[in-house]
């Protein structure tokens, strides 16, 4: 890893500091972005790279640095001060937000990464670390769909099932940081299907896109389906068993969601991820079966979009990073 020069904290010949910034960062299997936030959490600058993933945790973590060292030097953000640095990523977050406790096959090596500390030793400000689902969650509280809620639970569902919870107020990261994982609720309708984390009956085996693809794909008519657009379009076409198949996923997905609105009460549910775009068949089953199974005082409880896109999760970073 090349040798960086920390970044000045104040423009040349000034005699007072700049104004305050945060450095948000999002790092995913396939793409990293990386935003500068001001005090009012207006997005100053903000640049995204593909992220190394085959290379490594130390090239993950070079390219993390590189685009951090790009976004900061744009003219948007020149003469600030960067005061903290939050993080949302891949993986699961050690508790205490500054390592890497557990991640996929999508970042091999990134397990054990001291993210945290490696970000202050270049970048000079404290970092803090969500997983990327909980920062996800933790955006939509802060100026999205879940603004204002006390309790939250979000779910991301596409190519997995990612899911986060918030209680009173506040992101729950779990005794080691796993808390939210709602796409390994174990329900009826995925009983025989094993789970990409190794578990069988999992609500994520039946649920995410792949999923649900290959699941039509078991049907000689429609071996040749690809992929969740080719579900998706066989399914606007009218095609039965794509509808069935999109309804059998979302209607698994609401019976796990109710058992994690039975046991946390909350405010809103927050809905996100590719599998929303693939017709309404999907979203529909969620929310009959969500209703269904909620004790008769939660069935009202609120299901919504989310609302910020990507964005989310650069912005719950440098909340979270803001509240310590
Ligand atoms: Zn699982």
């Amino acid at each position: 890893m090349t040798t960086r020069t920390p970044r000045t904290t104040t423009s040349p010949g000034a005699t007072t500091p700049g104004p305050a910034v945060r450095l948000g960062i999002d790092i995913g299997g396939t793409k990293t972005a990386a935003a500068v936030f001001d005090e009012r959490d207006t997005i100053l600058a903000r640049a995204t790279a593909a992220t190394p993933a085959a290379a490594g945790a130390a090239a993950v973590v070079a390219g993390v640095l590189d685009l951090a060292a790009r976004v900061l030097a744009e003219p948007a953000a020149a003469g600030t001060v960067l005061t903290a640095i939050g993080v949302g990523t891949a993986g699961v977050v050690a508790p205490d937000g500054r390592t890497i406790a557990a991640a996929t096959e999508a970042l091999p090596g990134w397990a054990g990464t001291p993210l945290a500390a490696l970000l202050e030793d270049t970048l000079g400000a404290p970092a803090s670390l969500l997983g990327d689902v909980q920062a996800f969650l933790a955006g939509e509280l802060t100026a999205g769909a879940a603004l204002g809620a006390r309790g939250a639970v979000a779910v991301m569902a596409g190519t997995g099932i990612g899911g986060a919870i918030a209680v009173e107020g506040a992101v729950v990261r779990g005794s080691r940081g796993a808390a939210g994982h709602v796409g390994h609720v174990p329900v009826a309708a995925a009983e025989g299907h094993r789970c990409p984390c190794g578990a069988w009956g999992h609500v994520e085996a039946v649920a995410s896109g792949p999923a649900m693809t290959a699941l039509l794909r078991r049907e000689p008519a429609h071996a040749g389906v690809r992929d969740l657009r080719a579900v998706a379009a066989a399914a606007a076409d009218g095609d039965a068993s794509a509808r069935s198949a999109l309804r059998r996923g979302g209607g698994a997905l609401g019976a796990a969601l109710a058992g994690v609105v039975n046991t946390l009460d909350p405010d809103v549910v927050v809905l996100s991820g590719g599998v929303l775009d693939a017709g309404p068949w999907y979203e529909d089953a969620l929310r009959a079966e969500l209703a269904a199974r909620a004790l008769p005082l939660l069935r009202g409880t609120r299901v919504v979009r989310a609302a910020l896109g990507a964005d989310a999760v650069l912005l719950g970073a440098v909340s979270r990073a803001a509240a310590g």
